[in-house]
């Protein structure tokens, strides 16, 4: 996978220098008759290491070059260089270093490049490109939560259960707002939200903590997409979904692709061609 902007083949190690590399070539298998390999989910999961803070991001109405995007990135203040690569004509691979850029910059949801929207969504393993990902970062408030429980870890014990949690926002770290507490969470949406916790202390009665979600995203299991409900779904089975926008996405379409035919060198890889082999 292209990561951009470096050209180094070195292969990708962890903060520690450990290689993220396979220790040996798999070996060929079988499955329904035709050559397979099996890889575990330990190898997939060390492989998958070095984009733990990836993003793609998604332009859905046409794009700016490649170069622009890197340089909106470089004016952003981050702690750490992003590296920018194209995944195909809409969307790019967000590669950062550090947690906070990565927290930064998905949690905003949409940037504005130029004329040019970008949405973002966090990547994993199972990403594809005509898929949007489940996953949102989303506020959780725990209202009339007891003050002693302000402490990042326990808040952090208390909203594991609904998903993973993020950060806390600066009122609930600095402890300066004790009527609620306030954690920006990872949302699985296909996933049924839990909207409260048990709490309890070993031996003493416990109580029900309330999990209130802030805004929570509408996700569409028939289509992939963000927006709406899959009650709502307008899929006319190309999964193209606002009618009468449909010739104005496959011009935009038509535009992206020819310009991303202009940005990939001459012998490179085509996109849905097969990587490397040129005639
Ligand atoms: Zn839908």
């Amino acid at each position: 996978m292209a990561a951009g902007g470096s050209s180094t083949a070195a292969l990708p190690t962890l903060a520690d220098g450990t290689p993220c590399s396979l220790s040996a070539v798999k070996t060929a298998t079988r499955y329904k008759g035709e050559a397979a390999v099996i890889f575990s989910k330990a190898e997939v999961d060390k492989l998958a290491t070095p984009f733990r803070w990836a993003l793609v991001g998604k332009f859905s109405h046409g794009r700016p070059s490649l170069e622009g995007i890197r340089k909106f990135f470089s004016t952003l203040n981050l702690k750490d260089q992003v590296s920018v690569g194209l995944l195909d004509y809409r969307h790019v691979l967000l590669k950062c270093s550090t947690e906070q850029d990565f927290n930064r910059i998905w949690t905003r949801g949409m940037w504005q490049l130029g004329k040019y929207p970008m949405r973002v969504f966090r990547w994993t393993r199972d990403f594809h490109v005509m898929k949007e990902s489940a996953l949102a970062p989303v506020w959780a408030s725990l209202p009339a939560l007891p003050i002693h429980y302000f402490d990042k870890h326990s808040l952090f014990s208390i909203l594991a259960p609904v998903r993973k949690p993020l950060f806390l926002d600066s009122a609930t770290a600095a402890g300066t707002r004790p009527s609620v507490a306030r954690v920006c969470v990872e949302v699985d949406l296909l996933k049924p939200i839990c909207s409260r916790v048990w709490v309890a202390v070993e031996g003493e009665l416990g109580f029900w903590q309330n999990i209130v979600l802030e805004d929570t995203p509408k996700y569409c299991s028939a289509c992939w997409r963000l927006g709406h409900l899959v009650e709502e779904c307008k899929k006319d089975g190309a999964g193209v979904m606002h009618k009468g926008k449909q010739t104005l996405v496959q011009q935009q379409e038509a535009a992206d692709a020819a310009e991303v035919a202009r940005e990939i060198p001459a012998g490179a890889a085509k996109p849905g061609g097969i990587g490397g082999q040129s005639p």
